[in-house]
């Protein structure tokens, strides 16, 4: 069986490496010149540290794991304790962090170089299968279109369906060298600041904001120079060219369905959703796990889309909600008043119920892959 698989982001990496291993060859077409993505981190949380254990995904010592941290105000008081040591006992894996070059590095290691393509711009896909780069026709049993939040796919096969929508928020992001950094997230009204820890002192920030500060990149160490240590010293520390600045956008009408005939949206492309929880990346490569496993389980390509469909949409789709909700009560929060109260009832929340928070969409766990058979000795 073979699939082609319409991007190389994370989603697509990571689906090409759930489909090899249940024994699919697959094609993965990337329009970029080089697989990569953006100078940033990201955070993996337990449901996508387990799902990319049963992909075969090796991070190896670049998965900085986070032990203690929690919630703090803009002059560094303590609002909550996060208890990493907790949470990764629940889970039975902790939070994390990565650079995202690391963890697409990573992901690439799980596919066989030879079904990786770049500089290959999609510009048709079929129900039937057939997807169509320049002059050339790949036809497959199965089409991934993980082409990421503006979807060029999505808007082909469902052309009525709403484009994503401003989250109201803008996003800067940056890596800093800063030894000894700890994890944190710091809040006033309108705007978070987060700060991760990834391997080799490196550090991972960013920053929403519902009015971005009209400086631009250059001048955020200025409007953040009266936040707590070590946020002035992080943003000193990273050259304003090499801060990413996006705004944040979402897929706020959810899609009837992930599935066209042969083909499954998956990633961005099916449920974009804005940063909040920290979950888009991880709920791409839950899908993965999950279609490798309708694949390698049910009976036809139409059976097993219809399952990914069937247990893919209305999760997903909850995620998405849960991280405009989230949005809306912690960092897009402006009223002084509901700032207050938020305060007061995040501080009554003792360290071990931080680490229960949430477990409903960090507690996934997924199904298991069938082990690749190991070769027979002659
Ligand atoms: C500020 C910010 C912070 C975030 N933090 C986190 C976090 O901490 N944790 C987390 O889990 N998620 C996080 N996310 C979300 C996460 O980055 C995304 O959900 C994830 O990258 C989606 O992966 P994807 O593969 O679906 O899409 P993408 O990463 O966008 O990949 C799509 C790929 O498709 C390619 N492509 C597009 N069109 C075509 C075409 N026609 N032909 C061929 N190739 C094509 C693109 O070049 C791209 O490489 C964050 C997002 C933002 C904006």
């Amino acid at each position: 069986m073979h699939a082609t698989v319409v991007g190389g982001g994370i989603g697509g990496l990571a689906a090409a490496a759930g489909l090899h291993r249940v024994g699919w060859t697959v094609t993965v077409l990337e329009k970029a010149p080089a697989f990569g993505d953006v100078g940033a981190g990201i955070s993996l949380w337990p449901n996508a540290l387990h799902s990319l254990d049963e992909l075969g995904v090796d991070l190896g010592d670049r998965l900085a794991v986070q032990t203690d941290g929690g919630f703090r105000d803009r002059r560094g008081r303590r609002i909550t304790r996060f208890d990493g040591a907790e949470f990764a006992r629940r889970h039975g894996r902790p939070l994390g962090a990565i650079h995202r070059r690391d963890l697409i590095a990573a992901l690439r290691a799980a596919v066989p170089a030879e079904s990786l393509r770049t500089g290959q711009e999609v510009t048709e896909v079929r129900e039937d299968g057939l997807v169509r780069v320049d002059s050339e026709e790949l036809r497959a049993d199965l089409v991934v279109a993980a082409d990421g939040i503006h979807s060029w796919a999505r808007h082909a096969l469902f052309p009525h369906h709403p484009e994503p929508v401003y989250s109201g928020s803008t996003a800067y992001r940056g890596v800093a060298h800063l030894p000894g950094t700890g994890l944190s997230t710091s809040f006033d009204r309108g705007t978070e600041v987060g700060v991760l820890p990834l391997t080799g002192g490196d550090v991972y920030w960013w920053i929403s904001s519902v009015t971005a500060p009209d400086t631009g990149r250059a001048g955020l160490r200025q409007a953040f120079e009266n936040w707590h240590d070590p946020i002035p010293a992080l943003l000193a520390a990273t050259p304003p060219e090499a801060v990413l600045h996006h705004d944040l956008h979402h897929l706020d009408t959810p899609l009837p369905t992930y599935t066209r005939g042969r083909i499954a949206l998956l990633g961005d492309a099916a449920h974009a959703m804005p940063p909040f929880l920290g979950q888009g990346g991880c709920q791409a490569i839950e899908d993965a796990v999950v279609l490798a496993h309708a694949v390698s389980t049910e009976d036809s390509v139409e059976a097993a889309l219809e399952s990914y469909d069937r247990q893919r949409r209305p999760r997903s789709q909850r995620v998405v909600r849960e991280s405009v909700r989230m949005g809306r009560l912690g960092p897009q929060l402006t009223n002084p008043v509901a700032t207050a109260l938020r305060t007061a009832v995040l501080k009554r929340l003792p360290a071990k119920a931080t680490a229960r928070v949430g477990a409903g969409i960090t507690g996934w766990t997924p199904p298991r892959l069938p082990r690749p058979v190991p070769p027979r000795k002659p």
